[in-house]
């Protein structure tokens, strides 16, 4: 049985240069590959890290695809036939050739994936994380991909398998034995821009989508156990999933733990984070958890305005809610206009946080939401199509949940650990984005509503990362409400409760 993620793992994107930063952290796991050789899998195994490698699916990289036609002949195609260039690699050509999306449908594609999968996996890495594993679905969902022939004979194969009256009847056709999308698609759009523009209104569009989605999840799944082949023993795998997009949901049956970008918002400082408390509950509502970074716009902001408290709250929040934000030692930071640069967190400024979670195992471990953002009894099992997906982000929505709040700003995320005992985080969203801090308040009443843990409790014990643990009195009220008064409270304290 492979490890998956616990909820007081302390987790590296990227490989530190210098050793010291995994203790200065207390790291537990490099998410993003890093152990491609024997030599750094022995290393990190020495240092009791879980390590990978990795690879990705996007591209065959622009240089590869110049001077390899078989290669540049296995890229995603528009309806026009034409190669699709990955838009967020602009300044990634070589002599005049861009980066076109690979086609993960195509042979010659997979098998270039599938020699990366054995260079990634040569040292026998702990596990294999899957970069852009979306590969031509996500030139489909968002680019207008991928008309190639394979991805048609793909599609075609997919029609008669699932084939019903009313996917034919949209088709227009009587069976899908001889079906070519590309010949309906022309009678609505024969190039790129118009395609891009209707592409929602066109006849079997969701199909279209589910069935790149579901062939990129096997495709991944594939990927995994090559890695498991070449480790000689079972990996992990993970692939860069982003939520709550739902088109990332497909594959993460498959996968150990997610580890991708969680939207922090960070130009609106905290305003709204609760998208970000979406995402996490998604993650525990699909039982697959996460190690987030923000987006690549996300570090840039941090970067430019030096806003390091606001990354504090942004780690509170992930561990309060039960997932993790990963240890902001060296994030990918993107703007149209600097593209690709890098923010190198001060060990200083994070460390703290990411220490005392290590400190504290038992304020994480085994631990579930509680009251209102507690998952729903009845989430879809399937998330393959469309209407599955939608209707978990319905059932995830359903009454608008929101953290119980109190004081100026300051969310309250009830929790319970496997053995019952209440684990209460407070996590302050009172933000000066003028003065990047967080505003200390004082006598703050936390109030927990009766029928969330629904039995009386005589004292708690509050923790915070940067003061000592201390007692705290609590007041139950015969609707079994409790009270607990905090004399300050600063960014992020954690009680837990005792009968
Ligand atoms: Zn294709």
């Amino acid at each position: 049985m492979v490890r998956a993620l616990r909820h007081d793992d302390v987790v590296f994107m990227y490989a530190a240069e210098d050793e010291q930063a995994y203790a200065d952290y207390g790291a537990t796991v490099v998410g993003w590959g890093g152990a491609h050789t024997l030599d750094r899998v022995r290393r990190y195994a020495a240092l009791g890290i879980h390590a990978t490698g990795t690879m990705w699916c996007l591209t065959a990289g622009a240089e590869a695809l110049h001077k390899d036609p078989d290669l540049r002949e296995a890229t995603c195609r528009d309806i026009e036939g034409k190669p699709i260039a990955v838009p967020w690699l602009p300044d990634h050509v070589y002599e005049g050739t861009p980066s076109w999306f690979g086609c993960t449908n195509h042979p010659t594609f997979r098998a270039h994936v599938r020699k990366q999968v054995a260079n990634a996996m040569a040292g026998g890495a702990a596990g294999l994380h899957v970069d852009d594993h979306l590969g031509s679905a996500q030139s489909t969902a968002n680019h207008a991909g991928c008309f190639c022939d394979a991805c048609m004979a793909a599609f075609r194969l997919w029609l008669v398998e699932w084939a019903t009256p009313g996917l034919l009847a949209e088709a227009g056709v009587m069976d899908f034995e001889d079906f070519d999308y590309r010949t309906l698609v022309h009678a609505y759009a024969t190039t790129r821009d118009t395609y891009l523009e209707i592409q929602h209104t066109i006849p079997l569009h969701h199909a279209f989508v589910d069935c790149q989605l579901q062939l990129a999840a096997e495709h991944t799944r594939q990927l995994g156990s090559l890695a498991a082949e070449i480790a000689n023993r079972p990996v992990t795998l993970s692939a860069n999933t982003c939520l709550p997009h739902p088109e990332h949901l497909v594959v993460t049956p498959h996968l150990s733990y997610l580890v991708g970008e969680v939207a922090q918002y960070a130009e609106s400082g905290t305003a709204r984070l609760l998208e970000t408390v979406r995402a996490y509950r998604m993650a525990e509502a699909i039982g697959k958890p996460i190690a987030a970074t923000g987006m690549g716009w996300d570090w840039a902001y941090v970067k430019e305005h030096d806003l390091e408290a606001l990354v504090r709250i942004w780690i509170a929040l992930s561990y309060a809610c039960g997932q993790r934000l990963m240890a902001p030692h060296r994030m990918w930071c993107f703007t149209p206009e600097k593209g690709t640069h890098w923010y190198q967190g001060p060990t200083d400024a994070y460390a703290p946080l990411y220490r005392f979670v290590r400190a504290h195992p038992e304020l994480f471990r085994d631990c579930r939401t509680v009251g209102p953002l507690a998952v729903p009894p009845r989430i879809p099992a399937d998330l393959d199509t469309h209407t599955d997906r939608e209707a978990l982000r319905t059932a995830l929505d359903a009454g608008d949940p929101r953290p119980l709040e109190t004081g100026d700003r300051l969310w309250i995320f009830p929790r319970e650990r496997g053995d019952g005992t209440p684990v209460v985080h407070v996590v302050s969203l009172a933000y000066d984005p003028e003065a990047d801090g967080v505003t200390a308040q004082s006598d703050v009443e936390i109030r927990v509503p009766g029928h969330i843990y629904g039995r009386t409790f005589s004292r708690a014990k509050a923790y915070r990362y940067d003061a000592d643990p201390s007692e705290v009195a609590v007041a139950v009220g015969s609707d079994l409400d409790l009270t607990l008064r905090l004399a300050t409270q600063r960014l992020w304290t954690t009680f837990t409760l005792v009968a």
